[in-house]
């Protein structure tokens, strides 16, 4: 109806939500309200764009297909508060995104999965993001909030969860989207917090350590690193990390103490 003639299109990964109900459900979720500027990655339709229009202060939405170009500048002809860009969000900096809003921002949006990762660590160091509210598939929101100790804890769980606290809100079943994916879906809540060491180091011990889920931290760590075991030992035994453990045992803050004595081990880096 809204789409006359619109072929759908596999590589941009488009699967629509036309269901209201459910459209102002996720922007209850999102938290945003009367005065907030938000932005939307991939428009489509402009189903959710129009939602969140009809509650918010700017709506700045991305979309990718040209395609969909007549379908939207029709639609928001009339809109004062929405401004379209046919853009890939993924390849414009975050400067230029950035550039469209005043201040603070919020992110939502029910974007491909390809794009959902690359996409939250593009903007969760943004001083300026003040949530995101985002569309993935089932498993991997399972994923972003697993419990140390389970299968699902792993690189994506540590790195999220030093960068923003992350929720589910709800659980989307496939049959809501057009057309319908091989997958179910949620609805996944973050909000950026501070985070009071060096990111880079992080994130470098946090892939070292899971390089092989079956072996252990001492193994992992001294392997990634190249640094004989007797060096690592120290460092994990400074940090009161048992050296047996793997690295789905350890939790954020343990990350955490092991990136601040970095310093144990860097004389020992080639
Ligand atoms: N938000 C809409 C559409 C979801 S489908 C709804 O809920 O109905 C995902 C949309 O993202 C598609 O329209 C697709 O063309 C667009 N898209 C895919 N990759 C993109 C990118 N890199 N930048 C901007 N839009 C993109």
């Amino acid at each position: 109806m809204q789409l006359n003639n619109f072929k759908f299109n596999k590589k941009f990964g488009q699967n629509f939500i036309f269901d209201t109900n459910l459209l102002c459900a996720i922007v209850r979720d999102s938290g945003v309200k009367k005065g907030d500027d938000v932005l939307e990655i991939g428009a489509g339709a402009g189903t959710l764009t129009d939602v969140l229009a009809d509650v918010c202060n700017y709506v700045v939405s991305y979309e990718i297909d040209n395609n969909l170009t007549d379908i939207l500048n029709a639609k928001f002809k009339n809109k004062k508060n929405v401004k379209i860009i046919f853009a890939d969000a993924l390849n414009t900096s975050l400067q230029e995104i950035e550039n469209n809003f005043k201040d603070k921002y919020h992110i939502v949006a029910n974007l491909p999965y390809y794009i959902t990762t690359p996409l939250i660590f593009k903007f969760i160091e943004s001083q300026r993001v003040e949530s995101i509210t985002i569309m993935v598939q089932k498993e991997v929101a399972q994923r972003m909030v697993a419990n140390v100790g389970t299968k699902d804890y792993g690189i994506l769980t540590v790195l999220l969860n030093f960068y923003g606290d992350v929720s589910i809100s709800r659980i989307v079943k496939r049959q809501s989207f057009t057309p319908v994916p091989n997958v179910d879906s949620a609805v996944v809540n973050i909000k950026p917090k501070r985070h009071e060491c060096n990111c880079e180091v992080f994130s470098k011990i946090v892939h070292k350590s899971f390089a092989m889920r079956r072996k252990t931290i001492l193994n992992n760590l001294s392997t990634g690193f190249s640094v004989d075991k007797n060096i690592i030992a120290t460092w994990l035994k400074k940090n009161n990390i048992d050296e047996k453990l793997r690295a789905e045992d350890l939790t954020i803050s343990n990350f955490v103490d092991l990136t601040k004595t970095f310093d144990t081990i860097t004389a020992f880096l080639s």
